[in-house]
Formats: structure tokens, C-alpha cells, sequence
């Protein structure tokens, strides 16, 4: 979509994926009469992120308390949920399992509960491997947890259902125009894109895996770098879905911010299994061969890249070999659900996931959302940054006045 008349709106977003498009719905929400912009690359939205990820409603299991992921999740989940029933959009809570497989997976375990307790999530409840077996006859573990609240939907839908509320309340979503510069007044902000300037008074980047690139071209520099890592699926074939009834995880590495391969049973049908977390050489690279010069020297030019990779080496290689090899994506699978064969599962496409890493080798844990003085950069929104789009897009937009 082209801009309407003239270009310059009183709020432009910068990325059309979840966030923005909610940080969007929620500005002219709060103030109607806004005149306001989202700015798409891409010719549709919900491109990236956004439109690939697990479709999880996620419960608030595994953020710190007090962290802004726990606070956002636990009332981001009862909110996307609401917004689902009052939109029709296709959901369910069906619950989630997640099991130890050995005795060293035990205390991981006991703090997912702690933490859960600990942010509220309601219903949470350790379970004997008998009642593991009724909820999941397939799988095996010697310990479990039952998240009942746990959901699935479709965020596609969702962004899409924003989208359309933002245009009935007046908003305009251009896409097919993208940020080639920023150029800093004293009363406004001049965006170049490939389709002409676009002036607004305040800014609000939310560029998922290029915003670490805007915030530079806007004359900032956090000091945090997105590296892309990429989350590959399979599809369990239809003969064996049966194998799975919803959620199971395995206990995740706490080192770590990604959850582990494990089975989520897709709103529109089918169970995937996945996704893996492995360094992509391209950020918004799809495929195993897919390779940017400018983004993986990017990556590896940042002094936090180095000493990233001397911390997480040895899940780096696991992670390229579970990618590399079926055989051994699946040997991670039947520590679960030993049933499972490699002719199974059927390839099912990835998602990107933009992760912050600063200069410590640190891969950022929380969200992170910085305010300058007309930009608000969203840095760091990875999972569960769908579950709790509505409540991160409200605090953005506090974060205005
Ligand atoms: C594999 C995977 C599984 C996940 N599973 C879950 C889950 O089950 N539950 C959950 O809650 N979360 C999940 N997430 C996380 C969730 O999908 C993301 O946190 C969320 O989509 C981030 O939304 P976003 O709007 O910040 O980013 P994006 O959706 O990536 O949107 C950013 C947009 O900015 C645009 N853009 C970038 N640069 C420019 C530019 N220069 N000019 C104009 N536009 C630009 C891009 O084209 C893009 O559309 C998952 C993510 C992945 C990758």
C-alpha cells in the first residue's frame, strides 16, 4: 500500500511484524486521532518472525521473576487470548507437558516450577510418570510437569486481524518501503526509503532482525548486535500423528535462550517438531545454504560474537549436527518420544529468531526497549514476544508520554 496523500504522520513504526502492528493498534487506541504509519519492506507484513514461528501461547514458565519476558507473558498470554475470542480467531489451550529424561534434567525441572509459581502461572503441577502416560501414552520421562494454560493459534492471523483495525481506525500500513536512512531534525525525523521520504515527529523502531541496523542508521549505537539464528522444523507424517496429543518440551538448558526440539501440535493441523537453534549466515535466510557477506562479517566482526562462540561452542556444533544430520535432529526427538523414526518427520520450513548479543558474548535474556529522545528502539523481542505483543505494544506506547 502507498501513502495517501502527503507522508508525514505524527508516529511512524518502522517493521510490520507483531510488535510494531501491536505497538500500532495500541497508539491509536490510546489516542484515535493520531496520524500514524507503519513501514513494511517486505509487500505484505508478518513476514519474518512473525509468520514462522511455533504459533505457541505461551504461559510464563521459564522467565526470571520480575523480568519484563514474565510480566509480559503471563498477562500477554490471557490477553492475546481474549483478543482471539473477541476476533474469532482459531485457538485452543490445550496444555502443555515438560519432561526430565534423566536425573540431571530433575533440578531443571524443579526450578521451571519455582519460576512459574513465581510468576503466577496459574494451575502448574508436578506429575507422576503414570499421569505423564495418560496425557501422553507415547512419551517417556522420569519426571513432568503439566502447564494447562498453554495455547496454540496462529500469529499470522493475529497480525493480520491488527492490521485490519489499524486500517478501519485510520492508521496506514505502506508496504513495499523500506528505511535506507534516518535523518534527524529538530522538530522531525526524515525517513528514507526506496519510495520517497516519509517525515514523522516520533519514531518507534521495531525492525525484528534489522534493528540493530536501524538503531545505527538513526545515529545510536547500543552496543548490541542481532544475530540471527535459525529454527528448523519437521513435520510428523500424517500416519504417525498420533503420536502426540499437544506440547512436549524437554527441560531446557538454562544457559540458554531457546527451548529445546520439541512437538507442538499446529492450529491448522499436523504436529511439527522443532524448531533447532543454529547460527544463520544470512538474517533473514531460510535455508541451510543461505549466506549474506554483509551479515555474517557483520556478525563476525562484533567483539561479542568471539566470545560468544567460546561460551556456547559445544551446543553451536551439537545444534549444526541436529541440523546436518536427520538421524541425530531425531535421536534428540526420541529421548522424548523413543517411538519416533527419522522416516517420520518431513522437512517443514524455519523461522529466523532476531537474538541480541552484546559485546560481553552475552545473548540477551529479557526484552530490551530503549528510549532515546524522539525513537523508541525495540532491541531485543524475541519468543514470547508474540504471546505478549498487546501488553509489549502498551508499554511502548507509555513510553511516548
Ligand atoms: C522459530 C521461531 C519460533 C517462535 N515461536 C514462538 C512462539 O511459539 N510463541 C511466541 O510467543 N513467540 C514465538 N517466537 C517469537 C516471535 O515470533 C517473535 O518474538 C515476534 O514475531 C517478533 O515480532 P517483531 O514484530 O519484533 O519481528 P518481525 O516479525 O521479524 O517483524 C519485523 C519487521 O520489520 C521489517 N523491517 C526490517 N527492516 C526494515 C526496514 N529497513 N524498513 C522497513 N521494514 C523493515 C521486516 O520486514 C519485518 O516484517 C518464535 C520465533 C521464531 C523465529
Amino acid at each position: 500500500m502507498t501513502a495517501r496523500n502527503n507522508s508525514t504522520f505524527e508516529l511512524t513504526i518502522i517493521g510490520g511484524g507483531i510488535v510494531g502492528l501491536a505497538t500500532c493498534l495500541q497508539a491509536i487506541r490510546k489516542q484515535p486521532r493520531v496520524r500514524i504509519a507503519i513501514v513494511e519492506k517486505e509487500p505484505a507484513i508478518a513476514r519474518h518472525q512473525s509468520g514462522h514461528n511455533s504459533g505457541v501461547i505461551h504461559s510464563g514458565i521459564y522467565y526470571k521473576p520480575g523480568s519484563l519476558k514474565a510480566t509480559n507473558c503471563v498477562t500477554g498470554a490471557q490477553r492475546m487470548v481474549e483478543f482471539c475470542r473477541e476476533h474469532s480467531i482459531p485457538f485452543e489451550i490445550c496444555g502443555k507437558v515438560v519432561v526430565a529424561t534423566d536425573d540431571s534434567e530433575r533440578a531443571g525441572l524443579g526450578e521451571l516450577m519455582r519460576r512459574g509459581t513465581a510468576n503466577g502461572v496459574p494451575g502448574l503441577k508436578m506429575i507422576s510418570v503414570e499421569q505423564l502416560r495418560e496425557m501422553e501414552p507415547h512419551c517417556t520421562g522420569i519426571a513432568a510437569m503439566h502447564v494447562p494454560g498453554t495455547g496454540i493459534t496462529d500469529y499470522t492471523r493475529v497480525a493480520q486481524k491488527y492490521a485490519e483495525l489499524i486500517q478501519a481506525a485510520g492508521g496506514e500500513i505502506l508496504t513495499g518501503y523500506q528505511v535506507r536512512g534516518i535523518v534527524r531534525n529538530s522538530s522531525e525525523i526524515v525517513l528514507e526509503t526506496n519510495r520517497g521520504t516519509i517525515k514523522a515527529s516520533r519514531i518507534i523502531n521495531c525492525a525484528g532482525l534489522h534493528s540493530d541496523r536501524i538503531m545505527r542508521l538513526s545515529g545510536e549505537d547500543s552496543a548490541l548486535r542481532i544475530v540471527p539464528f535459525r529454527g528448523e522444523y519437521y513435520e510428523i507424517v500424517p500416519a504417525r500423528r498420533h503420536l502426540v496429543r499437544n506440547l512436549i518440551y524437554p527441560v531446557a538448558d538454562p544457559r540458554f535462550p531457546f527451548l529445546g526440539v520439541h512437538f507442538t501440535r499446529r492450529i491448522t493441523g499436523g504436529i511439527e517438531a522443532g524448531p533447532n537453534a543454529v547460527l544463520a549466515l544470512k538474517r533473514e535466510g531460510y535455508r541451510k545454504t543461505d549466506f549474506n557477506v554483509r551479515d555474517a562479517v557483520e556478525t563476525a566482526v562484533f567483539p561479542g560474537f568471539w566470545r560468544m562462540a567460546v561460551k556456547y561452542w559445544r551446543s553451536g556444533v551439537g545444534e549444526y549436527y541436529r541440523s546436518l544430520s536427520k538421524q541425530g535432529f531425531t535421536h534428540a526427538l526420541q529421548k522424548l518420544l523413543p517411538e519416533i523414526q527419522a522416516a517420520d518427520l518431513e522437512p517443514a520450513g524455519a523461522g529466523v529468531r532476531a537474538q541480541a548479543l552484546d559485546r560481553t558474548g552475552r545473548l540477551l535474556d529479557d526484552f530490551v526497549i530503549v528510549r532515546s529522545k524522539q525513537i523508541i528502539h525495540v532491541c531485543n523481542v524475541p519468543s514470547p514476544a508474540a504471546t505478549a505483543s498487546l501488553v509489549i505494544g502498551e508499554q511502548i506506547v507509555e513510553m511516548l508520554s
